[in-house]
């Protein structure tokens, strides 16, 4: 609230707060940018100074995470839900592929794939209102599979895999990393595939970054139409059509100011921190504040837990958005609250949060 803008602390599961730099950065080169004489919302794709743009973007993503050259990347429109279609569409020509379902987000990846071709569920823990991930003991895989499908960090219920799931030998691992994407380093090697729509950890909604081994593309079956296949986006550098020009803009800006901030460790650090404030009021409050999540599957990203009723709910969001901490109000599949932290949301705030919860509980403990 000492923000020179007037900004709020926004807790929001996204679209989500920026980095400010960022959008300082954003608003001086809105005229002009680095002297082509218009800005970027007004050029052309085809243009040198766009191609510089989406280049800058993607090497700075190939540097954050240690892409290697036998990876694709692409910026696609649809957001993280198109690519729900897109993966089995592309990479399950024949056979079947198996879904680990932790939550609302891999669960609508399933019933969409579902629509298109075989599909097996590996593990749900829908039976225990997803509140926590499996061993790696308990998934059924297929050694068949022509994937194996999990999403890194479920927004709505706030479970987070720390480690990957070890798929087969041989089946491509693909993950739905949209509220975890840049948020710690990957072993990007383990996977075949990563999408994460932009909207949360890396800039604006209206892209989605796409991470996928090259020698997938082989799969992509015939007379996919043009915009649903990687095939054709891998090979005209997402160009193919125009582009989201100012997203990749912002992203590739988001992506500049993770790697001034020290890259992926540095941020993963900063992000464990973050949660660490906000669960420790949980953990310390005698059960005033109850996780959704057991421990162990606990998200750095999107925090969940309740009150002891339905009202202190109510008057929890209300205080505090009456004390500039906006966005907290849980998902409604979920109720409670929900606490975002994503990379961009500064150190302070969480702690503005943690101290709004101690205080909260005091008058109403
Ligand atoms: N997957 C996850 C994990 C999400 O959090 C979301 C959006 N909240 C989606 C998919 C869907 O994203 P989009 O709105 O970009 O289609």
């Amino acid at each position: 609230m000492t923000n020179p803008h007037g900004r709020i602390h926004n807790f929001s599961a996204g679209p989500a707060t920026l980095p400010l730099p960022v959008l300082e950065q954003a608003q001086a080169e809105l005229l002009n940018w680095r002297g082509a004489g218009m800005g970027v919302l007004e050029m052309s794709h085809r243009s040198a100074s766009f191609e510089t743009i989406i280049g800058e973007a993607e090497a700075d993503l190939r540097a954050l995470y240690g892409i290697p050259e036998e990876y694709a990347v692409l910026f696609l429109q649809g957001g993280a839900t198109l690519q729900f279609a897109m993966v089995p569409m592309n990479l399950r020509a024949t056979g079947s592929a198996d879904y680990v379902v932790t939550g609302a987000w891999s669960k609508g990846a399933i019933k969409e794939a579902e629509k298109l071709g075989a599909t097996r569920v590996a593990f749900s823990a829908e039976g225990e209102k997803f509140s926590r991930l499996p061993a790696q003991s308990e998934l059924q895989l297929d050694p068949k599979a022509a994937y194996l499908y999990f999403c890194s960090n479920e927004t709505i219920h706030g479970v987070e895999f720390g480690a990957e799931p070890a798929p087969p030998e041989g089946v491509p691992l693909v993950c739905d990393s949209s509220s975890d994407f840049v948020s710690r380093p990957l072993a990007i090697r383990k996977y075949a595939l990563i999408y994460a729509g932009a909207q949360k950890n890396a800039g604006p909604a209206g892209v989605t970054i796409v991470i996928l081994r090259k020698d997938l593309l082989a799969r992509t079956p015939p007379r996919l139409p043009l915009m649903l296949d990687y095939k054709v986006q891998a090979e005209n550098k997402s160009l193919y059509n125009t582009p989201p020009c100012y997203s990749i803009y912002i992203v590739g800006l988001v992506f500049k100011w993770l790697r001034g901030l020290g890259g992926l460790e540095a941020m993963a650090q900063r992000n464990a921190a973050k949660a660490r404030l906000v669960y420790d009021v949980i953990d310390g409050s005698g059960g005033f504040y109850r996780g959704f999540v057991r421990p162990d599957s606990r998200s750095k990203m999107n925090l969940t837990f309740a009150l002891p009723d339905e009202n202190l709910d109510r008057q929890f969001v209300k205080e505090a958005t009456a004390n500039g901490l906006d966005g907290l109000k849980g998902h409604r599949v979920v109720g409670g609250i929900r606490a975002s932290l994503y990379n961009a949301l500064p150190p302070e705030s969480a702690g503005v949060l943690a101290d709004f919860m101690r205080e909260f509980q005091r008058k109403n403990g």
